[in-house]
């Protein structure tokens, strides 16, 4: 009864757009200027009308979601990487990385018109030795007479050029029919989930907050499992670690191990790295470090665990160092400055003294429990009835805009679809989604919320 204006139909379809089982990786890399904004937002094209509002976030996404012949998968938009402090080559490399640990296939863009430069041949080497799917997409190919500058690009040795013109438009389709073939259809990272296989944690935060010293804590006294698992060998930069009697993967110590220092872009490179282990991850253990403010980097680490959708404990590192007026201080902080994860458990530890280790497995699990809740639609819409009931859409220009109706379209992260008579305000939506948490929990875990009106 409460799906009044919709058909079934209607509201079948609506959810399957919606519907969220893990999606496979798609990267975008090239030099700069060659395209890859262009194209990326020609693939992302259709789903950007789609009215959208994910509460507490205001960053550029870099991960998008793309459909192309009825099937989903996420786009990383590597376009906005360049950056001053690293020279051409080290970014197009960066983002050859990243797409080596974190893409399930890469769409590698060239220019046609200029041709392969060295630069191009050092990122395919980077490529191949990564056993990635890669489909070569030549670009700036607006017309026939540019597609023997294509045919140029077989010189690469990664197959067919697939002449495209991101600007307009021409030979994208076959581009991603190409796209779709190399794509697994779930990403790989997901399978050992999907096999019951170790809960797979991403340790993030700046550096120097503890992270290596943290992990050499719970790997140390704990018993560590050499890869020996069935089917976990796959990767050597993670790492199996026993917690509380319980196999967790830690994603990319390697990387946290290394410790590489450069003297410049060494921020950049620690965000492409936070980058990746999220995209690796189920649950992001997020590390502050107590004995410093809280910084804009710690909160656009935080940014990325939320965007990626992924569970987040919130570990304060570091509590040792802390004297009575500095803790008073760090609190108010906390409750400032990390309000937009004020739903992720909290665990005040020393990686030195080991101070509260054992408080880390049951916010991990507090975190992947909400994170993996799923609200029966009845229950929800019972819910929601109450609500739109108790506290209506403010009226704005004669008009009130109600829920319909709504319901969880997924889990991992919890996302729902809400149906309405009309646009919801920003703030409506958050009030929505702080009374959804208030009933349902949903600790430790991003929730996702879209609205379809209907006019
Ligand atoms: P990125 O740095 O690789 O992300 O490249 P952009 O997407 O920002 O594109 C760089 C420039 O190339 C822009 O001026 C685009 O308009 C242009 N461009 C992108 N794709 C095409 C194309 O297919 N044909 C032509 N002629 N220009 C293109
Ligand atoms: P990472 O860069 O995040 O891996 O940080 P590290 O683990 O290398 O730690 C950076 C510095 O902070 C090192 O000097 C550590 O000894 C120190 N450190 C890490 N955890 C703690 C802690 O809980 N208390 C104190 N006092 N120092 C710590």
């Amino acid at each position: 009864a409460a799906q009044e204006g919709f058909d079934a139909d209607e509201v079948e379809s609506e959810l399957a757009a919606a519907g969220h089982g893990p999606l496979p990786v798609l990267a975008v890399v090239g030099r700069p200027n060659v395209g890859k904004s262009t194209l990326v937002n020609r693939i992302i094209g259709r789903r950007e009308a789609v009215v959208e509002d994910r509460p507490g976030v205001t960053r550029d996404r870099v991960t998008y979601e793309a459909e192309w012949a009825g099937r989903r998968f996420k786009v990383v938009d590597t376009g906005g990487w360049e950056q001053d402090v690293l020279g051409i080559d080290a970014s197009v490399a960066a983002q050859a990385e990243f797409a080596i640990e974190a893409a399930d296939a890469v769409v590698f863009v060239v220019d046609a018109t200029v041709g392969a430069t060295d630069t191009d041949e050092a990122v395919v080497k980077l490529l191949r030795r990564a056993g990635k799917p890669v489909v070569l997409c030549a670009n700036k190919v607006d017309g026939p007479s540019a597609e023997a500058d294509a045919a140029m690009l077989w010189s690469l040795g990664l197959g067919e050029p697939m002449p495209v013109s991101a600007l307009h438009g021409r030979g994208t389709g076959d581009m991603l029919d190409e796209v779709l073939r190399a794509l697994p259809e779930a990403p790989a990272q997901t399978f050992g989930a999907a096999l019951g296989g170790p809960r797979r944690i991403a340790l993030i935060g700046r550096p120097n907050v503890g992270k290596s010293s943290l992990l050499n804590k719970v790997a140390g006294e704990e018993r560590v499992v050499v890869n020996e698992l069935a089917g976990t060998t796959r990767d050597p930069v993670d790492e199996l670690i026993d917690l509380g009697g319980q196999i967790w993967k830690f994603v990319d110590t390697a990387g946290i191990r290394k410790r590489v220092h450069l003297q410049e872009g060494a921020d950049y490179y620690a965000s492409l790295r936070t980058a990746a282990a999220v995209e690796k991850a189920e649950v992001a253990v997020v590390l502050i470090d107590a004995s410093e403010s809280i910084s804009v980097q710690d909160q656009r680490i935080i940014t990325m665990a939320v965007e990626a959708g992924r569970a987040l404990v919130l570990a304060i590192n570091k509590w040792d160092t802390l004297d009575e007026e500095r803790r008073y201080y760090l609190e108010r902080e906390i409750e400032t400055e990390l309000a937009q994860i004020a739903w992720a458990p909290r665990v005040n530890v020393s990686a030195r003294t080991g101070r509260h280790m054992e408080k880390l497995v049951p916010a991990l699990e507090t975190a992947l429990a909400g994170w993996e809740t799923r609200v029966p639609t009845g229950r929800l819409n019972a819910f929601l009835g109450e609500l739109v009931a108790a506290h209506p859409h403010p009226i704005r220009g004669g008009k009130q805009p109600r829920i319909l109706f709504g319901t969880q379209a997924g889990t991992k992260p919890p996302r729902f679809v809400l149906f309405a008579s009309g646009f919801l305000e920003a703030g409506y939506r958050r009030f929505v989604e702080r009374r959804l948490r208030e009933e349902f929990g949903f600790e430790g875990t991003p929730i996702h919320i879209s609205v379809r009106v209907r006019e």
